[in-house]
């Protein structure tokens, strides 16, 4: 579904020249996968993600060889060709719900907005639809909550309402960034089942960022593991557990529980 082969990203240094923060990465997210990206802070995993959404900030320059979705092949768009062709093939949800969602309008109408921006949903089809997708997502009384403004949910369930949104638009692909990384254990646990959930539902593939070996144990089929900006072993998730390749896994690994 997803398939990347030498995704270089750098930004300009204060001082002089430039430092390559992504260095050669290539990954392949297959139909149905959960592929799990694992790195400390400062790795390079978020500036992945971004590449491969057309986010990354101004000064940053981003190069590859390959970025194809669906076969088709991304490198060299414009940013408002790449916005279109992503359209609603990629959704995204990232690491803070609640600062990524707008304080001063309710939950529903912003899941709304999107449904009517992409997929032109009038004003009643989008709020059904909001309610739909709510319940999809396991949020309670979701005709009410739809009313309801985004500091009125806790972390786990504005976690939910921005998977709701990144579903939205029916996704192949959904990138979440350390989507758990804010949230308490339990509801950790909760959010990560319903991932699995979703993808056996619709059949999409997830993107997981995280610097938890844990979240990518209990969910992820394959994992890359990026080390100072290099992609530097990967695999089923079984096999690099078991016998690390590399001293960085290794270590990594010696860190768990
Ligand atoms: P974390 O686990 O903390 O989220 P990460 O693996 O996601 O870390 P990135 O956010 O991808 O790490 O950052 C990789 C490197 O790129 C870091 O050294 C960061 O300082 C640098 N970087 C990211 N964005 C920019 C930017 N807009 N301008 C300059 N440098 C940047
Ligand atoms: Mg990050």
């Amino acid at each position: 579904l997803l398939r990347v082969r030498d995704l270089t990203v750098s930004f300009p240094q204060p001082g002089a020249g430039r430092v390559t923060v992504v260095q050669g990465v290539s990954l392949d997210v297959a139909k149905g996968e959960i592929l799990g990206l694992v790195g400390e802070s400062g790795s390079g995993k978020s500036v992945t993600a971004m590449s491969l959404l057309g986010l990354v900030p101004d000064p940053g320059r981003v190069a590859a060889s390959a970025v194809e979705l669906d076969g088709r092949e991304l490198t060299g768009l414009s940013f408002e060709e790449l916005r279109k062709v992503r359209g609603g093939a990629i959704g995204v949800v990232f690491q803070e719900p609640i600062a990524s969602l707008n304080p001063a309008y309710t939950v529903g109408d912003q899941v709304a907005e999107v449904l009517r921006e992409h997929e032109g949903l009038s004003r009643a089809q989008a709020r059904a639809r909001v309610v739909e997708l709510f319940e999809q997502v396991h949020i309670p009384e979701p005709d009410k909550r739809i009313r309801d403004y985004p500091h009125q949910f806790s972390g786990g369930m504005a976690q939910r309402v921005m998977i709701a949104m990144a579903l939205a638009c029916r996704p192949r692909l959904l990138v979440a960034d350390e989507p758990t990384t804010a949230l308490d254990v339990t509801v950790q646990g909760q959010v990560l089942d319903l991932l699995l959930e979703l993808r056996a539902e619709t059949g999409m593939s997830i993107l997981l960022i995280t610097h938890d070996l844990g979240v990518v144990a209990d969910v992820a089929d394959r994992v890359a593991v990026m080390y100072a900006g290099q992609i530097v072993e990967g695999g089923p998730t079984e096999d690099v557990f078991r016998r690390p390749a590399h001293p960085y896994t290794e270590g990594l690994l010696a860190s768990l529980p």
